[in-house]
């Protein structure tokens, strides 16, 4: 096996706490008590609390172990397409985790609480600066959320002029966040056809296009990569029936101070600033989804947001059309800080490069692996690019085979199987973070496996193999989660 990453090392076994405890273990020594007993308390709990009895040592290898059990991005390479798994710096980690700004509370007045609301106040404009967008609530807590709040702000602007509209028009690209935001609002998702490259016609929207239909959700760049070069045309047909343009900014990495989401005629949009603006995630969270918009849609932001004063900065309720508030006090404040941080440390020019540099890797990754897997949409890309196995299914080998294999050459897996109209796709994303020497080593680990596709392809339905666990029961994992360890 080539040297790569992840193919040596030592992988521990690890019991549950409650099988490794033993009577009379125990963390620490506790001097003899001086002073008298005396009776407990009525209310006290006079049974054993049965916590496992561990020494100090049982209890850090325990938790050491089980963190050698993850990946992430601290580890190796990532490239898991639509989720932009860059290198977070420990700068913003490090800043989020000040006590000044962690145990700021909440509740305390505005007058006693200058910094946070400035600090969200900056955040907000900067994040305005970067769009072109006109407002920002940074309540949602993902960008699913945001979703969620830009659905209800269409819902609200139709209501406030007395139309209803019950369709959307979704992509058949998009991510299945949209039609679900879309349906939780009551709009009916309907699905537009993707041209032969893989990007959105203005005609096939403008067949779909009404006056019962709310606007269209429209990810750019799509989730194959791809810039809609057509979104100026298919905002103006959907604005010249009345209808409103979102915006999925969840791939913001590749045009962050190159494209001004405005000008292209979106009217809502969310950042994702847990993929783009340095936020570690993965398995669930934590996020932060700000939802932005043009000057019309203003009123139905969500409540409270930063705003500045005479008398300084200050949460306030935004309008009677508000949607309201998403989530508890000034949304994910830790999330918030590290973009704050992300974009301060980086300046106007480096989040510019930051893109170049993604969509550069990104398109070094396709040209490079072009010849050995298919690709089935043969242009330049964004941030990421798509492949599909068709080229190794005569060896009986499927996208989910390399992705396993990957494994066990210390890679974290692409994408796979999504977007859904690719048929075994495999998404990579190696963004801007990871050096040419470390995407090499991912090419030659693919080409490898590819090799191994024709000589062993065996092997490869066995793969991983060198892993803490080989392959998991995913339908059973889904169907019949086991949630208490
Ligand atoms: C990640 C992603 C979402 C959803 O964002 P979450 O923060 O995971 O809720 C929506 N659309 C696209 C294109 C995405 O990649």
């Amino acid at each position: 096996m080539a040297d790569q990453p992840g193919t040596r090392g030592l992988i521990f076994n690890e019991p549950l706490l409650w099988e490794k405890g033993k009577n009379g273990r125990c963390a620490m020594s506790i001097p003899e008590s001086d002073v008298p007993q005396a009776a407990l308390p009525e209310h006290c709990r006079r049974e054993d609390v049965r916590f496992p009895d561990l020494a100090e040592l049982d209890v850090v290898r325990h938790y050491t172990r089980l963190s050698q059990w993850n990946f992430s991005i601290d580890s190796g390479m990532y490239p898991l397409g639509s989720c932009t798994m860059k290198y977070n710096p420990k700068l913003n980690e490090k800043l989020a985790a000040s006590p000044s700004l962690a145990n700021s509370h909440p509740m305390l007045e505005d007058g006693l609480n200058q910094g946070t609301i400035r600090l969200l106040y900056d955040l907000q404009e900067y994040l305005k600066a970067i769009t072109g967008m006109a407002g920002v609530s940074l309540q949602p807590a993902a960008g699913a959320q945001g979703e969620l709040a830009g659905m209800l702000m269409f819902a609200g602007y139709f209501k406030a002029k007395g139309e209803q509209r019950t369709k959307i028009l979704i992509p058949d690209t998009a991510h299945g966040t949209n039609p679900a935001s879309a349906a939780l609002c009551g709009f009916k998702p309907v699905a537009v056809k993707s041209g032969a490259k893989g990007t959105l016609s203005a005609e096939s929207v403008a067949a779909l296009m009404d006056e019962q239909t709310a606007g269209i959700m429209i990810t750019n760049p799509n989730t194959l990569g791809l810039f809609e070069s057509e979104i100026q045309q298919i905002a103006e047909i959907v604005h010249g029936k009345g209808g409103l343009v979102y915006g999925d900014g969840a791939n913001m990495n590749a045009v962050m101070g190159i494209v001004d989401i405005a000008r292209t005629g979106v009217d809502v949009m969310h950042l994702n600033l847990h993929k783009t603006f340095s936020t570690p995630h993965g398995g669930g969270g934590p996020g932060a989804g700000p939802v932005l918009c043009v000057e019309k849609l203003l009123p139905f932001l969500p409540s409270p947001m930063a705003v500045r004063n005479d008398d300084g900065y200050a949460m306030v309720s935004v309008g009677e059309h508000s949607i309201g508030r998403l989530h508890a006090f000034h949304g994910n404040y830790s999330v918030l800080i590290r973009a704050y941080g992300y974009i301060l440390s980086m300046g106007a020019e480096n989040l510019k490069r930051a893109s170049q540099y993604a969509v550069l890797n990104a398109n070094y990754v396709k040209s490079r692996l072009t010849d050995v897997l298919h690709l089935p949409y043969d242009s330049a890309c964004m941030h990421e690019c798509v492949f599909s196995d068709k080229h190794l299914q005569k060896h009986k080998v499927m996208t989910l085979d390399l992705a396993k294999r990957l494994i066990d050459y210390g890679y974290h897996p692409p994408t796979i199987y999504f977007p859904l109209i690719v048929s075994g796709a495999i998404m990579i994303e190696p963004t801007e973070t990871e050096c040419k020497d470390d995407i090499d080593g991912f090419i030659e680990a693919v080409k490898t496996i590819v090799g191994e596709a024709e000589s062993n392809p065996e092997l490869l339905h066995e793969a991983p193999c060198i892993s803490k666990v080989r392959r998991l029961d995913e339908t059973q994992a889904a169907r019949k989660p086991c949630l208490i360890g």
